[in-house]
C-alpha cells in the first residue's frame, strides 16, 4: 500500500522527470527511500551475479591471451590474478549481503577506479601501440561500470571521472609519446566515457521512471478497488435507511434458509409493517415519512441481540429481520421489542398542527415465523407465512406482534393488544 502523500506526488515526479530531465535523477527524501528499499536488494544480486560472470569471463580471456601470445609480463599476470581479481571477488562477495547504497555504489566505483589505474601503471611508457590497447582497457573499465553494472548516475559520474583524469595524467607524463598522440588519446577517452555516462543517465532515468509508473499505476488499482468495493455496498444498502436492501435481504435469506436446513436449526422471520404510513405522509408531508422511516431504520438493530441477526428494509414501510437459531418463543420476543421500541421512539420530533387536536404517534405490526426448514420446500414459504401473521396483526388493531407457525394455519396473537393509536 501507498502512502496516502505518496500517491499525490507520484504524478507530480513522472511529470517532472519527462518534462525536465535530469535534476539529478533523485526523488523527493520519503520517495527516495522507499525506492532505495525496493530497488535495493534486486540491484545488489543482479550486480552480484552480473559481475561473477564478468569476473570469470575477463580472467579466462586474460590467461588465454598470455597462453596464446605470452605478450603478457609475469608481473602484468600477477598484479591481475593476485590483485585485482581478488579485490573484485571480494566487492562482489560484499553484494550478497545487500549493502547500503554509499558501499554497494561506492566499492564498485572505487574498484573500477583502482583497475584502470592499475593498468595505466602497468603499461606506462611501453609506446604507443601499448598504450592505445590500454586506454581501450581503461574505457572499457569505465564503460563496464557505467553500462552493463549500470552504477547509480552519481557515483558513475565520479569513477568516470576520477577514470579520465588519472587516464589524462598518465598520458600527460608518458614520455613514449607525441604531443598529438596524447591529445587524440585523451580526446578518444573523454568521448568514449562521455558516451558511457549518457548512456548510464538514460538507463537510471528509465528505471527511475519505470518505478515511478509502477507507483502509479498500484495507485490507480487500489482506487479502482477501494471505488468497486464501495459501489458494491452503495447497491447492498437502502439509501433512506442504511439497512441493508432488498437484494441483500433475498441474498442473506438464501444462505440463512440453506444453513438452517442443513444443520437443522429454526429460522425465524418478522415482518414490520408501519400503521397507517399513508396516512401520516398525507398529514405531515413525505419528509416527515422519511424521517419515520430512518428512525425505525436506526431502531431495529437496536432491539437485536444476535451479531447473525440480520435487519433490512423490505421496501416502501415494510422491514424484515431475520433471526437464525431462533425459535418462536425467543423471535416473539425480539418482535416484541421491536414493536416496544417503535411505539416509544419511533416518532420524530413534530411541531402541533392547528387542524388537529394532538401529535401522531408512529406504530408498528409485527408478523412473525419460524421454522426448521424442511428438505423439500420453499423459503418463500416462512415470508408468505409472516406476512400473514403480520396482516393478522394488522386486522386485530395493529401496533401487535402476531405469530404464525408453517404449518398451521390459524394464527396465534401472542401479545395482547396495547392500546397504540394513530391520533
Ligand atoms: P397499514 O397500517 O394498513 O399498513 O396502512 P399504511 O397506510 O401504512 O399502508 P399503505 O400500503 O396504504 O401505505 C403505505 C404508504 O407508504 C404509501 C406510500 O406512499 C408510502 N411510502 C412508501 N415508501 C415510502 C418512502 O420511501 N417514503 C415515504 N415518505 N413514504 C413511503
Ligand atoms: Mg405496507
Ligand atoms: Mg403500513
Amino acid at each position: 500500500m501507498l502512502p496516502s502523500g505518496q500517491t499525490h506526488a507520484v504524478p507530480f515526479q513522472i511529470n517532472r522527470l519527462l518534462k525536465r530531465g535530469m535534476q539529478g535523477l533523485r526523488f523527493p527524501a520519503e520517495l527516495e527511500a522507499q525506492f532505495e528499499r525496493e530497488s535495493g536488494a534486486p540491484r545488489s544480486r543482479r550486480l552480484w551475479r552480473e559481475g561473477l560472470i564478468s569476473i570469470f569471463a575477463f580472467n579466462a580471456f586474460y590467461v588465454g591471451e598470455w597462453l596464446l601470445t605470452r605478450q603478457i609480463s609475469g608481473r602484468e599476470l600477477a598484479v591481475q590474478l593476485g590483485l585485482i581479481t581478488p579485490l573484485c571477488l571480494l566487492v562482489n562477495g560484499l553484494m550478497r549481503f545487500n549493502p547500503p547504497r554509499w558501499l554497494r555504489e561506492g566499492s564498485i566505483s572505487v574498484m573500477s577506479c583502482v583497475i584502470a589505474c592499475a593498468y595505466l601503471a602497468l603499461q606506462s611508457g611501453k609506446g604507443p601501440v601499448a598504450i592505445a590497447f590500454t586506454l581501450v582497457g581503461v574505457i572499457v573499465t569505465a564503460m563496464f561500470a557505467a553500462v552493463v553494472m549500470r552504477l547509480r548516475f552519481r557515483y558513475a559520474l565520479a569513477a568516470s571521472g576520477l577514470i579520465t583524469i588519472a587516464g589524462a595524467l598518465f598520458l600527460l607524463v608518458d614520455h613514449s609519446l607525441k604531443t598529438d598522440e596524447k591529445i587524440t588519446g585523451l580526446a578518444l577517452m573523454t568521448i568514449a566515457v562521455g558516451i558511457a555516462m549518457m548512456s548510464n543517465y538514460s538507463l537510471e532515468r528509465e528505471e527511475r521512471l519505470g518505478y515511478l509508473r509502477y507507483l502509479q499505476s498500484e495507485a490507480d488499482r487500489q482506487e479502482v478497488s477501494e471505488m468497486n468495493s464501495r459501489l458494491a455496498e452503495l447497491s447492498s444498502m437502502d439509501k433512506l435507511t442504511a439497512l441493508p436492501n432488498r437484494r441483500t435481504y433475498e441474498e442473506v435469506f438464501e444462505r440463512m434458509w440453506n444453513e438452517a436446513r442443513q444443520e437443522g436449526y429454526p429460522l425465524s422471520l418478522i415482518l414490520l409493517d408501519v400503521d397507517h404510513f399513508k396516512v401520516l405522509n398525507d398529514v405531515r408531508g413525505h419528509s416527515y415519512g422519511d424521517d419515520v422511516l430512518r428512525r425505525v431504520g436506526s431502531l431495529l438493530p437496536q432491539a437485536l441481540r444476535s451479531t447473525a441477526d440480520v435487519a433490512a428494509r423490505y421496501g416502501g414501510e415494510e422491514f424484515v429481520v431475520l433471526l437464525p437459531r431462533t425459535d418462536a418463543e425467543n423471535a416473539d420476543r425480539v418482535a416484541e421489542r421491536i414493536r416496544a421500541l417503535v411505539e416509544m421512539a419511533g416518532s420524530p420530533p413534530q411541531t402541533p398542527l392547528p387542524e388537529r387536536e394532538c401529535l401522531m404517534w408512529v406504530t408498528g405490526s409485527c408478523g412473525v415465523s419460524t421454522c426448521i426448514p424442511p428438505a423439500v420446500g420453499r423459503k418463500e414459504m416462512l415470508l408468505e407465512t409472516a406476512d400473514k401473521a403480520m396482516y393478522q396483526a394488522k386486522a386485530e388493531g395493529r401496533n401487535r406482534v402476531c405469530h404464525r407457525s408453517l404449518d398451521s394455519q390459524s394464527g396465534s396473537d401472542r401479545r395482547v393488544p396495547i392500546t397504540g393509536h394513530v391520533a
